[in-house]
C-alpha cells in the first residue's frame, strides 16, 4: 500500500491511501460514507490494481493505519475507527504474502545465446524480466530480481537469493537457441521447464545449453545432492506453475501476434534451478535463431506481451493454489 496526503484549499487535507491488488466487489463503483470530524470519506477503484481511499478531514495525520486481519483500519481522532473490511480487503490480505523472484538468465562475461549480430540473449531476458517485475508490482506482489543490470551471477548463487528472501515462486527467464542452422529454420516456440529427473531429448538439449556455464563447477551438483533437494510436492507444484504460466503466455502472444507454437511444459536438469525451496520454473521464451521469432524477441511490446502472460500465469496459479 502507498500513503501519502495533500492539502487541499479549503485549509482540510486530503489523506490518500492506494492500495495494490484489491478490488472493489462487481457493480461497485465510487462509494460515499460520512462519519463525525471527517469532510469526506471516498473508496473508488482507480485503476484495475488500485483501490483508492481518500479522506477529507481538518483532523491531525490519520498516517497511522494499519492492517487488521482482513481489514485495512484507520484510527480517527476521537477514538472511532473507519474500516474497510471483509472482501474488498482480502485480496491484498492474500497477495502481500506472496514473494516473487525473478531471475534474468545470463548476464556479464555469460551472453548465453547469441545470434545474428545483434540478437543477445542476456539483453532480451533482462528486458523482459524488468517488464515482468513492473507488472507483478502493479498486482501487489513483493518483487525482487537475482540481477537488474549486466552482471554475472553464478547459477547456485540465484537459488539461494530466492531462498534467502523466502520467495514463494522462483521464476527463471531464458530464450533458446537451435542446435545448428538447419534447425534454426524450424525450431520455434514457447518451453517451460521445472526440475525433475524424467526428461525428452530437447529437455536435455536445452538444459546442456543452459548449464554450460557451470561446467568448471560441475560437481556441486552432484547426482546425489541433486536427488536430495528433490521433493514430490515441490515437482507437482512447478509443474502446476508451469502449466498456469505457459497457457497464460500463449493467449497474451496469441491475442497479438498470430498462432506461437507450443513447445509445452517439460521436466528437465537445470542446474540454475536446482536448490530452490519453492516451485521454480525456466522459461524458454522463444527461439532467438529463428527467422521471424528470432526478431520478435527484441521488440519491446512483444516482450511485453511475454512479461503479461508470465505474470497472469502466477497470478492463476496462486489463486488456485488458495482455493
Ligand atoms: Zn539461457
Amino acid at each position: 500500500m502507498r500513503y501519502f496526503s495533500l492539502p487541499s484549499a479549503d485549509g482540510s487535507t486530503k489523506y490518500v491511501y492506494d492500495i495494490y491488488g484489491a478490488t472493489l466487489p462487481k457493480g461497485k463503483g465510487i462509494s460515499h460514507h460520512s462519519y463525525k470530524n471527517i469532510d469526506s470519506f471516498k473508496i473508488a477503484q482507480n485503476s484495475p490494481n488500485k483501490l483508492r481511499v481518500v479522506i477529507k478531514s481538518k483532523q491531525k495525520p490519520l498516517n497511522r493505519h494499519a492492517y487488521s486481519g482482513k481489514m485495512l483500519v484507520i484510527p480517527l481522532t476521537y477514538g472511532k475507527e473507519a474500516s474497510i473490511a471483509g472482501r474488498t480487503i482480502s485480496n491484498i490480505e492474500n497477495k502481500k504474502r506472496y514473494t516473487i523472484v525473478i531471475d534474468a538468465g545470463h548476464g556479464g562475461k555469460d551472453n548465453g545465446a547469441t545470434c545474428c549480430g545483434d540478437r543477445n540473449e542476456k539483453k532480451i531476458v533482462l528486458a523482459i524480466a524488468k517488464k515482468l517485475r513492473v507488472k507483478l508490482n502493479n498486482m501487489g506482489y513483493k518483487v525482487y530480481m537475482t540481477r537488474g543490470s549486466d552482471f554475472f551471477v553464478q547459477l547456485p548463487k540465484r537459488t539461494e537469493f530466492a531462498n534467502k528472501k523466502r520467495a514463494d515462486i522462483f521464476i527463471s527467464i531464458h530464450a533458446n537457441a537451435a542446435p545448428n542452422k538447419k534447425k534454426a529454420k524450424i525450431f520455434r516456440g514457447i518451453e517451460v521447464y521445472y526440475l525433475s529427473p524424467a526428461q525428452s531429448k530437447r529437455a536435455k538439449e536445452a538444459a546442456e545449453k543452459e548449464n554450460s556455464v557451470m561446467l568448471e563447477h560441475k560437481d556441486y551438483y552432484t547426482k546425489n545432492a541433486y536427488l536430495s533437494l528433490l521433493n514430490r510436492e515441490k515437482i507437482v507444484e512447478s509443474h502446476k506453475l508451469g502449466l498456469d504460466v505457459d497457457k497464460k503466455i500463449l493467449s497474451s502472444l496469441n491475442e497479438y501476434s498470430g498462432h506461437v507454437e507450443n513447445g509445452g511444459v517439460k521436466p528437465a536438469n537445470f542446474w540454475v534451478l536446482v536448490g530452490a525451496q519453492m516451485p521454480s520454473i525456466l522459461i524458454e521464451t522463444g527461439y532467438i535463431t529463428h527467422p521471424e521469432e528470432g526478431k520478435k524477441l527484441l521488440d519491446s511490446y512483444y516482450q511485453s506481451r511475454l512479461a503479461k502472460g508470465i505474470a497472469e500465469g502466477i497470478e492463476r496459479y496462486l489463486k488456485n493454489k488458495r482455493r
